[in-house]
């Protein structure tokens, strides 16, 4: 290995918004064969608005007030998208506020316990969805994350938001596939909607409903079979997944510990720039061999 074809690479990398950490980190994504990436964010815009409100026994009005309250106080990128497609709604308070990582939120609002969420966050709290389950899975079919909430256990509608795909993540896709990269989503979201948004982008493999712990788990079971595994993540939680894997690359924004688990960083957090990295991965080895 000559130094200087690595410094070159380096050097060529950082111009092209790729931060390397060190010539192994570059060596070994060249011999990467699998690439796991998060559905939010990445493959995504990140940036998800609200589509659909369904009321059931109670005003649409009041729904949209409920969840507004409830969002008031997450930190998830769904919180901002509810927020802001619920502002002509009437203001409530929240108090005890609770966030179930995972599977959504709850609090007090007015005397009632309010809950927002997946079907895990229903069935912990024993809100039935009953005729609600059809509405949400034909809204999830869409790739849209839908979400149940329920007033005293009771499920009272449904609010969904849907993320845009990023305009550069199809033909960024095709060209992975050429390198030869099996193409892995890993993603917190609902099994219906990973299916729906992998099949658009002919991703060759889903894993849902996903923990942080969960994709660390997932990085590991895929080396045991022997890939070699690139893994894409964002911010805190996915710090463990990223030191798990052969190489480890944070995204765009990603958190400062997420940076320090990775041996590749991207500046702008799209497919494009693994896709250049993986290039020139490629072109320096071939230099040095
Ligand atoms: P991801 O980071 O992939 O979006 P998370 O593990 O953060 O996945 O969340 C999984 C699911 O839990 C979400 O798809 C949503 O249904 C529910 N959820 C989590 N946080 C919230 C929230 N603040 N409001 C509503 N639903 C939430
Ligand atoms: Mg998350």
């Amino acid at each position: 290995a000559t130094p200087m074809s690595i410094m070159v690479g380096t050097g060529r990398g950082a111009q092209a918004g790729v931060l390397i950490r060190d010539a192994e980190a570059l060596e070994r994504f060249a011999k990467v064969d699998t690439l796991i990436v998060d559905k939010t964010g990445t493959l995504t815009e990140g940036k998800p608005s609200l589509t659909d409100v369904i009321a059931n026994g109670i005003s649409e009005d009041d729904l949209k007030s409920y969840a507004a309250a409830l969002e008031r106080g997450s930190e998830h990128p769904l919180a901002e998208a509810i927020l802001s497609g619920t502002q002509d709604a009437p203001k409530r308070e929240a108090t005890g506020f609770e966030a179930i990582t995972g599977k959504g939120v709850v609090a007090m609002i007015e005397g009632a316990r309010i809950a927002l969420g997946n079907s895990a966050l229903m069935l912990e709290l024993g809100a039935e969805p009953g005729a609600l389950t059809e509405a949400l899975q034909n809204l999830q079919s869409e790739g849209k994350t839908a979400m149940y909430l329920a007033k005293d256990g009771v499920v009272v509608g449904i609010l969904a938001v849907a993320d845009r795909i990023k305009a550069t993540t199809p033909d960024a896709i095709q060209a992975l596939h050429r390198e030869g990269l099996r193409i892995v989503m890993a993603t917190g979201d609902s099994t219906r909607t990973a299916e729906a948004v992998a099949k658009q982008l002919g991703i060759d493999e889903v894993h849902a409903e996903v923990s942080p712990e969960g994709k660390a788990a997932l990085v590991e079971v895929l080396r045991k079979s022997g890939a070699r595994v690139a893994m894409a993540g964002d911010g805190v939680n996915d710090a463990p997944a990223l030191a798990s894997a052969d190489v480890g690359i944070a995204m765009g924004t990603g958190a400062d510990v997420a940076v320090e688990s990775a041996g590749l960083t991207l500046v702008k957090g799209d497919l494009t720039g693994i896709l250049r990295a993986r290039r020139l991965a490629e072109a320096v080895m071939r230099n040095i061999r």
